[in-house]
């Protein structure tokens, strides 16, 4: 059982702070708030938001804070989340955690915990590289680490699988970058704040448990 239940999931893309967070509402009913999802969809619906993101997310580089911390504090505000809430690839800048403060201030939520999953660079690279997902259901496989039982094919759906184009090597470089730079400082941020919570483990299971540990 957890009694932490509204959590930010803070590391660098490829950390498993998408795959965690699935694990996770298998078991407890949270509700999951991921930017890059939420951007991912409105590109996929060709929505004016979209279309400003893609350019950006193609490079690899940042949506603007005002736009994510909106599209956050919106859903943030519905009352599912009084279930409990991972923040999955969100804040990514201290002016995001500032905007998100705020936010949840007005909204009358805390913070429960903030976990880093921390992962070298190496492995990272490794994982974003030779990661696959469904495009029908999101499922997420990796060609080395977690392979589909069929090539190209979803093992939970059927659905076609594709490589994301910000996982190609030279967008993965750049999007690591761009965490150090801006994300990073985010550690001693809700370090600062006590909420922090690091997981240096990087296997699956391991990770789950320290994970429901934790949490308890
Ligand atoms: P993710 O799926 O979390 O790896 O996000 C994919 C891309 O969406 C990122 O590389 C950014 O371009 C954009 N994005 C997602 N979340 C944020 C955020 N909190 N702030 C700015 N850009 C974001």
């Amino acid at each position: 059982m957890i009694n932490k239940k509204n959590l930010i999931f803070l590391g660098a893309p490829g950390a498993g702070k998408g795959t965690f967070s699935a694990l996770l509402l298998e078991k407890y009913p949270l509700v999951h708030i991921s930017t890059g999802d939420i951007l991912r969809s409105e590109i996929k619906n060709g929505t004016e938001l979209g279309k400003q993101a893609a350019a950006l997310m193609e490079k690899g580089e940042l949506v603007p804070d005002n736009i994510v911390a909106g599209m956050v504090r919106d859903r943030l505000a519905k009352d599912d989340c009084d279930k409990g809430f991972i923040l999955d690839g969100f804040p990514r800048t201290v002016n995001q955690a500032d905007l998100l403060e705020q936010a949840l201030q007005d909204i009358g939520r805390s913070l429960d915990s903030v976990v880093f999953f921390d992962v070298e660079d190496e492995l990272i690279l490794k994982r974003l590289t030779a990661r696959i997902s469904c495009k029908d259901c999101g499922e997420i496989f990796n060609r080395i680490f977690h392979p589909p039982k069929s090539e190209n094919e979803c093992d939970k759906c059927g659905g076609g699988l594709f490589q994301r184009p910000d996982d190609s090597l030279e967008t993965a470089k750049e999007r690591l970058r761009v965490f150090y730079d801006n994300t990073r400082p985010l550690i001693d941020y809700y370090a600062g704040k006590g909420l922090l919570l690091a997981i240096t483990e990087t296997q699956k299971e391991l990770v789950f448990q320290e994970l429901e540990k934790e949490l308890a």
